[in-house]
């Protein structure tokens, strides 16, 4: 009884809050600002007649991006008409007179009415772009934006409504840090924010965060810096602790270099800088890549593999040819097969490696996450942070379901002194190991070079292509050579004996498909190399993109599992190590090759079909 009657009580109260349920709130353009306040306030230039200054507060003298509200933001982000307040029934109003300091109450009570905010933030849903969201902003006006007990209520209240009502949602920061005045509770806001996040996280929702003029202090190291993208304004301080604080410890002149969005998109701690004028629009791009909008739904035909016509070339000349100048890129690839390509940049905790580039594109209608070796910077060596920054692409495509497609082309990881001291082994294996089991589908291609382990890390797929004139290695025919006959001249004629070519690879089950380019090399017709390359790689795409998670991870473990071993030639060497063990074993001399008798292994059942079960092992 007692319990139908806090039933019926909840009901009624329920009833009254939908009554009161706020309208959509009527945005309206930022203010036209009089001609004697229209003054940069970084570089001093007149900007009354500047429309960017008047409609974004943009200096299109300087760049220098200026405070605005929260309102004026939301107007600039959400579509017209779009956005409801979100009820505020239940979370806290008004902690001051709790903390019975009554200077503290008046501040609140000036920035209310000089804001014309109850407190500084404002969440609600709206759309971006067609895109259903929740959008939070921190208005720096109110009391540096700093986040107390309020702010913190509100934003978690944020992230728990996009929870709820599985919606994506973007959170844009102007703050100080904590608010002081409510001591240990403005502290413990980090906590409640971060673990309101964890939820939305754990349900794979999108978290787009923008970092705007000042981000610092706990805001910053809270929820602001958790978002599966992470946005910044051109020149926006950005940083954990206040500059004279860095200044004392360093012992050194007060520098705002590492304070700013530039300095951290260099130390890979964002993903882009991006004007005003464009954030509305990538927001959008990028909310459309990660719902569920772009994806192939009806299983097309699937299109015949249409092999070379011409024969393979030696492998010293597809050597030459993979290293050809004018060879196209990734970021070339990327470019001519694919449309919306957002990237995203750094590995969050040390430094962008610009020779991997990644990010989330379209490709031929579906949503994909996509991640090059850039061959043309660093010489296409990928550092540590380089694989760092690949892992995050990979575990974005895994939480949002998104195919991977790995374009290789690398002639080998970093291996200079630096590249052992960030962990490049830890790099490596880690990256191989998470592409081992992510659970969607993995396509990888190795479009140039394919240099020995830097190249592999990114190959664990369930298919794995190569372009006809790319080659894959164990080791560069010139080490090769050095190593071998003592003469780096000689990489030519050994190039053979290492069987890196397209067709070797083919042979061995190395790779599962050569993908045709046009007479003469790639470089002979770029875009017709991406066609040939973008119809191979959805015609893959299609014939593996109903598996469930744990048979696109169970078929790679197969395919890897018994990588080469169906290939006679492989079973033979096999064999032949086994008995030279056994041999050793036995007090005998190994080098007497000729004695050892060569047994063909028994051919396990080829080709692995990917639902037949896993071979036993051996
Ligand atoms: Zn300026």
């Amino acid at each position: 009884m007692k319990d139908l009657i806090s039933y019926g009580a909840y009901l009624v109260q329920k009833e009254k809050l939908r009554k009161k349920r706020p309208k959509t709130v009527r945005l309206t353009p930022l203010q036209q600002v009089p001609e004697e306040e229209a003054v940069c306030f970084s570089c001093g230039a007149d900007l009354f007649k500047s429309d960017m200054y008047q409609q974004y507060r943009v200096c299109n003298s300087c760049g220098f991006h200026q405070n605005i509200s929260a309102w004026e933001r939301i107007y600039l982000l959400a579509d017209p008409a779009s956005f409801i307040e979100l009820e505020l029934y239940g979370t806290i109003t008004d902690p001051s007179p709790l903390l019975g300091n009554e200077d503290y109450e008046e501040r609140i009570r000036e920035a209310r009415e000089r804001t014309g905010l109850s407190e500084a933030v404002i969440a609600g849903t709206c759309t971006i772009g067609g895109n259903p969201a929740v959008l939070a902003v921190l208005d720096f006006g109110f009391l540096g934006g700093n986040m107390g007990m309020v702010v913190g209520d509100r934003i978690a209240k944020a992230f728990e409504t996009a929870t709820s009502k599985n919606l994506p949602i973007v959170t844009v920061v102007s703050s100080g840090g904590a608010r002081i005045e409510e001591g240990v509770l403005s502290l413990v806001q980090m906590a409640k924010t971060i673990t309101t996040a964890k939820q939305l996280y754990n349900k794979n929702l999108a978290h787009i965060s923008i970092l705007t003029h000042p981000t610092t202090g706990e805001v910053y190291a809270s929820f602001a810096n958790l978002g599966d993208v992470i946005f910044a304004e051109p020149k926006a301080m950005i940083g954990f602790a206040p500059l004279r604080v860095v200044a004392q410890t360093e012992k050194s002149e007060l520098s705002e270099m590492g304070h700013t969005a530039e300095s951290h998109l260099e130390h890979g701690l964002i993903d882009q800088i991006v004007h005003r004028t464009k954030l509305r629009n990538l927001i959008s791009i990028t909310l459309d890549l990660f719902s569920s909008r772009y994806r192939l739904g009806v299983k097309k035909k699937v299109t015949p593999y249409m092999a070379s016509t011409h024969p393979q070339e030696q492998a010293w000349d597809t050597i030459q040819l993979a290293r050809h100048e004018e060879r196209p890129t990734a970021l070339d690839y990327i470019t001519e097969m694919t449309q919306s390509f957002v990237e995203i940049h750094g590995d969050r905790s040390y430094r962008d490696d610009p020779a991997i580039v990644c990010g989330l594109a379209e490709l031929g209608g579906q949503a994909v996450v996509i991640i090059g070796q850039q061959r043309d910077r660093n010489e296409g060596r990928t550092t540590p942070e380089g694989f760092r920054k690949a892992q995050r692409a990979m575990k974005m495509a895994a939480k949002f379901g998104l195919p991977l497609i790995n374009l290789i082309d690398t002639p080998g990881a970093y291996p200079g002194a630096e590249s052992e001291e960030r962990g490049i082994g830890n790099a490596l294996a880690s990256t191989m190991s998470l592409l081992s089991d992510l659970p969607t589908p993995v396509i990888s291609v190795i479009i140039g070079q394919g240099g020995s382990e830097g190249a592999l890390a990114l190959g664990i797929a369930n298919r794995v292509l190569i372009m006809e004139n790319a080659f894959l290695s164990v080791i560069p025919p010139e080490r090769a050579a050095s190593i071998m006959l003592r003469d780096v001249k000689r990489a030519e004629e050994l190039a053979s004996t290492l069987k890196l070519t397209a067709a070797d690879c083919k042979e061995f089950g190395v790779v599962d498909l050569v993908v045709p380019e046009p007479a003469g090399g790639a470089h002979t017709d770029p875009a017709e190399a991406a066609r040939l390359l973008r119809n191979l790689i959805l015609r893959e795409l299609l014939q593996i993109q109903g598996y469930s998670p744990e048979k696109h991870a169970r078929s790679r473990y197969k395919r890897f599992r018994y990588v080469g071993s169906s290939a006679p030639f492989l079973g033979g060497i096999f064999a032949k190590q086994t008995a030279q063990i056994q041999k050793f074993l036995q007090g005998e001399d190994t080098t007497a090759e000729e004695s050892v008798q060569i047994t063909e292994e028994p051919d396990p059942e080829k080709p692995l079909d990917d639902d037949s079960d896993p071979l036993p092992l051996p």
